[in-house]
């Protein structure tokens, strides 16, 4: 990784504006309760390593979508109460409807070394998801260096990534280090075999992540509602599974381009089918050359998650990214889990991208027991598609 780290700028007695990803679920019953606390979790060593090193820090992030206008429900309060839990009087809320005003000025300015503030929702301010240079100049006016710890918002260029780092002297955060560093050596310099497994909903979801990938890796394991466009494209009767018609060329183009890059490409087996997506639905596992026409396919089979698992075990690294079933149902929650199973077992360097590819790793306990779990849906998808992420990219070099 070649962008600057905090490690890599003097940041003693500076103020430090810190782009933080604190847009936690709030509870429905319970509008101000924080309902997972991760993301503020995943922010804390950056945090704590500028307090130790006696910077003053400034923290922001949205919350939700408020649209560019002050709104309570959005508000950052019950961040801020959960960061006066841990930092007390070190710690101070600064909340504006406009984000920067006259008193947050004021405030800042009373901030001592090794102390810390949060800013209000920057999505209160129309000009943060415009990227206007005008709101980037009033948030940058507040501090001497910018620090960009928000992976999950790094896909997109706002007000308060690259507008920020266009102004200020620049680095990225710990957890930022950690995404790029594991992620971007899984896809560089990748120890061999490297085995992806794709699934989720459709190919059009992933078309840029198997086209980045199939020059890379060894084996491309397909699961998920996208398997079915695949087997249908070869002439498979694949029921009223998902199919994207207008896809059904592209597959088989993406299987030709494998072919000349020397990689296999495994599709299912057999999958486990039903009438309909339900909980409590009956199911029964067929053969893939057997699914019935007036079945829908909603998980890869016995069969098809053994062989999976096999191919992962002989890998030494492993990037998934989409189910292989409809998870959030029990009954089709089996081919998941078990190629999570699979990955949690593993040697290999293991990745987990996507939201819900995430969500099934952390439903299923196995968090622990993979190398990385990316902490940004959108933004780990377009990383895995190799795309520069301007949030990133908009980061000092070394
Ligand atoms: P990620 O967020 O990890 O990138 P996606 O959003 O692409 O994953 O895909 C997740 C969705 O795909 C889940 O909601 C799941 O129910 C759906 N899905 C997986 N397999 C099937 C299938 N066979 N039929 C219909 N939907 C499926
Ligand atoms: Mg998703």
């Amino acid at each position: 990784m070649n962008k600057k780290t905090v490690k890599d700028i003097d940041v003693k007695g500076k103020k430090v504006l810190v782009r933080v990803d604190f847009n936690v679920p709030l509870s429905k019953e319970n509008k101000g309760e924080i309902a997972d606390d991760s993301r503020i979790k995943a922010a804390i060593p950056t945090i704590d390593y500028l307090l130790d090193q006696g910077s003053k820090v400034i923290l922001m992030s949205h919350l939700g979508r408020p649209k560019g206008e002050a709104n309570p429900e959005f508000s950052l309060k019950p961040v801020a109460e959960y960061l006066a839990n841990i930092y007390a009087d070190k710690f101070h809320f600064l909340p504006s409807d406009t984000v920067v005003d006259e008193e947050v000025k004021a405030g800042v300015e009373k901030l001592e070394d090794g102390e810390l503030a949060l800013l209000e929702n920057t999505r209160y301010v129309a000009g943060e998801t415009k990227n206007d240079p005008e709101f980037a100049k009033e948030l940058a006016s507040l501090a001497d260096l910018y620090v960009n710890d928000a992976f999950g918002t790094s896909h997109r260029a706002h007000a308060s990534n690259v507008g920020v780092a266009s102004i200020l002297p620049s680095a990225v955060g710990f957890l930022i280090e950690k995404e790029i560093s594991l992620m971007g050596k899984a896809l560089e310099a990748p120890e061999h075999p490297f085995v992806s497994i794709l699934g989720g909903a459709k190919v059009s979801d992933k078309i840029g992540v198997i086209e980045n990938l199939i020059t890379k890796v060894d084996t491309i394991l397909i699961g998920g509602g996208m398997a079915y466009t695949f087997l249908k494209a070869q002439g498979k009767e694949i029921g009223k599974s998902l199919l994207e018609e207008d896809k059904m060329d592209l597959s088989l183009s993406l299987i030709e381009k494998a072919k000349e890059n020397g990689v296999e490409i495994l599709l299912p087996v057999d999958v486990v089918v039903a009438d309909e997506i339900k909980d409590g639905a009956e199911t029964e596992i067929v053969d893939i050359d057997s699914i019935p026409a007036d079945k829908e396919a909603l998980d890869i089979g016995e069969k098809t998650a053994e062989l999976f698992a096999s191919k992962i075990k002989e890998a030494k690294t492993v990037v998934w990214n989409g189910p292989m079933g409809v998870f959030e149902i029990k009954e089709f929650a089996n081919g998941t889990n078990q190629v999570a199973e699979a990955l949690a077992q593993s040697d290999a360097v293991t990745i987990v991208g996507g939201g819900d590819s995430a969500l099934a790793i952390e439903n299923a306990g196995l968090k622990d027991k993979i190398t990385h779990v990316s902490t940004g849906g959108g933004a780990s998808l377009e990383f895995l598609e190799g795309k520069d992420l301007p949030g990133i990219a908009a980061i000092e070099d070394k």
